[in-house]
């Protein structure tokens, strides 16, 4: 059974007021996760006090992003060992932004995903095509180049027995843009067939301005599970009628 799955991305929005104000409007809207698995992603140095506002709500906390080593000397760098040590439930890895701004590639992001898989994080890795790319005709190409340098690896049953995938058309992040219903359903189901066996079992979320306005309807299609969430993350009302809209959507097994 795949429970649907709402996963906010502050990114480097926040402070330690805003993360008390927010996670504490979150917590206060419980009724509206019953069904749901709920989680924010703030920047890192809020994590622990994220941790410390949602710490035995059901609401879980996540971190943006984790190095592709485990120790050592790598300044600027935080560990998966670190993050679980603050009780940390999922990463992120691979995000557009990664890509675009900080050069992560298939293959690093596939050493940071395995990083977190190591130490029991749940990774959620973000795949998605550009707008270049979608008008050349390649999304399936470039979702499947994505997606093989995971499923190309020795290890790569074990990995996928704990991921999250988020299909994010890098042309519908924060631009107010969405894919309809229709063109995402059609990725996540390519998505899913690519997956092989434990397709059935791994949750794919669509990401790309999300608002309480189109979740529903997104979340209706029978291969999205659920959505990561960037600017509607920051506004505790739109996250928490997300989240809600998510409710709506049974699981599916
Ligand atoms: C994101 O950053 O992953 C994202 C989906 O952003 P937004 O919802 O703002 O498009």
């Amino acid at each position: 059974m795949r429970k649907p799955l709402v996963v906010g991305n502050w990114k480097m929005h926040g402070s330690r007021e805003m993360a008390k104000t927010l996670c504490a409007g979150i917590r206060a809207a419980g009724d509206a996760y019953i069904g749901v698995e709920v989680a924010v992603c703030p920047p890192y140095v809020l994590l622990p006090q994220v941790a410390d506002s949602l710490r035995g709500s059901g609401i879980a906390w996540g971190a943006q992003d984790v190095s592709e080593h485990s120790a050592g000397a790598y300044t600027g760098e935080v560990s998966a060992g670190m993050l679980k040590d603050f009780d940390t439930r999922f990463v992120i890895v691979g995000h557009s932004e990664r890509r675009a701004l900080y050069g992560d590639t298939d293959v690093l992001t596939v050493g940071k995903l395995r990083q977190a898989a190591t130490v029991g994080l749940v990774p959620i890795l973000c795949v998605g095509e550009t707008l270049e790319e979608r008008r050349a005709g390649s999304t399936e190409a470039v979702v499947a180049r994505q997606l093989d340098a995971l499923l190309g690896a020795a290890d790569a049953a074990q990995l996928l027995s704990s991921l999250v995938i988020a299909y994010e058309p890098v042309w519908a992040i924060g631009t107010g843009e969405t894919a309809t219903p229709d063109q995402a359903q059609a990725v996540h189901a390519f998505i899913r067939a690519r997956l092989g066996a434990t397709a059935a079992d791994t949750r794919l979320l669509y990401g790309g301005s999300v608002k309480p306005g189109n979740a529903g309807e997104l979340f209706a299609m029978p291969d999205i599970d659920g959505g990561l969430i960037g600017g509607a993350a920051l506004k505790c009302e739109e996250f928490v009628a997300i989240c809600h809209a998510a409710r709506t959507r049974p699981g599916r097994s």
